[in-house]
């Protein structure tokens, strides 16, 4: 009878080794068909602006333009360059953000400051064309990396200025959260996200309306930057959208403190 048992058990361990075995496997192929999809995305992102430019060379090479065409053949050019710049520069900042540990949760970071740069960068990019608000943050302190949560926070004003009309409202807001933590919003009056498409919003190059976003100077990268960035600092981006009012993205960050009168600091927030 031992042996019959043992037998079995060894059946059943034999299967679990073939089990573990095979999900290991597939784990593999997906992550290795992860890889090559985001090299083909990549080279696909890169390849397009490298060809418009070689055929405004060939352009101003072969044709003789008026100062006039000559001068906006340059600005178009200018625009791929810059694309191809934002590009990678949003790789590299994702290479660093995947690469790196996480950050030590040590150093405090002013929101008011954070924010008001955030607004003022918004307004310049936005040139009038919408009304842009933020909510007051006085004291406030939060955890982490100065130059991450800058990013994140502008990644998510950048896309609200780009994808909302002109005339729509944008707001820039703060909260504490029950927890101790606190949340950071972004909210727009766009054109809103369907459904189907938000939990793979933050997918590297994933894009709603990709000839759209390009055309925005997007480059499929940002809301990915945006989630690295919260989930390092113990965090999360929480994410809700209706077709034909707007959109509202959420950071959810934990270490959160309130800056006292007269200098000293209190932990959390009632
Ligand atoms: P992109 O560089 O294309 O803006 P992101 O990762 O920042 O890349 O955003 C992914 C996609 O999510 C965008 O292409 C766009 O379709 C959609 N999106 C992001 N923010 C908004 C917004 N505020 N309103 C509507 N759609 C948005």
């Amino acid at each position: 009878r031992g042996r019959a048992m043992l037998s079995v058990i060894v059946r059943a361990y034999g299967e679990g080794m073939r089990l573990v075995l095979s999900l290991d496997v597939t784990e593999r192929e997906r992550a290795e068909a992860m890889r090559r999809d985001f090299v083909a995305n990549v080279s696909h992102e890169i390849r397009t602006p490298l060809t418009v430019l070689t055929g405004f060379i060939e352009t101003m090479a072969s044709l003789p333009l008026t100062e006039a065409e000559r001068k906006r053949v340059l600005s178009l050019m200018d625009q791929q360059t810059q694309r191809m710049l934002s590009l990678v520069s949003d790789l590299l900042t994702l290479a660093t953000l995947e690469g790196s540990p996480r950050p030590a949760p040590d150093r405090w970071v002013v929101l008011d400051a954070l924010l008001q740069r955030v607004v003022t960068d918004a307004r310049a990019l936005s040139g009038g064309r919408h009304q842009i608000t933020t909510a007051a943050a006085t004291q406030v302190e939060l955890a982490g990396v100065e130059a991450e949560l800058l990013s994140a926070v502008a990644n998510l004003a950048t896309n609200a200025v780009r994808y909302t009309p002109e005339g729509g409202q944008i707001a820039i807001g703060w909260r504490p959260l029950a927890d101790g933590g606190g949340e950071i919003s972004v909210s727009d009056s766009g054109p809103g996200i369907a459904a189907e498409h938000i939990p793979r919003l933050t997918e590297r190059f994933y894009r709603v309306d990709g000839s759209r976003s390009r055309e925005t100077g997007g480059t499929g990268l940002g809301l990915s930057i945006v989630k690295h960035v919260v989930q390092r600092h113990g965090g999360e981006l929480l994410i809700e959208s209706e077709i034909g009012k707007g959109s509202v993205f959420r950071l959810h960050l934990p270490a959160v403190r309130v800056r006292q009168q007269n200098g000293e600091a209190e932990l959390g927030l009632e």
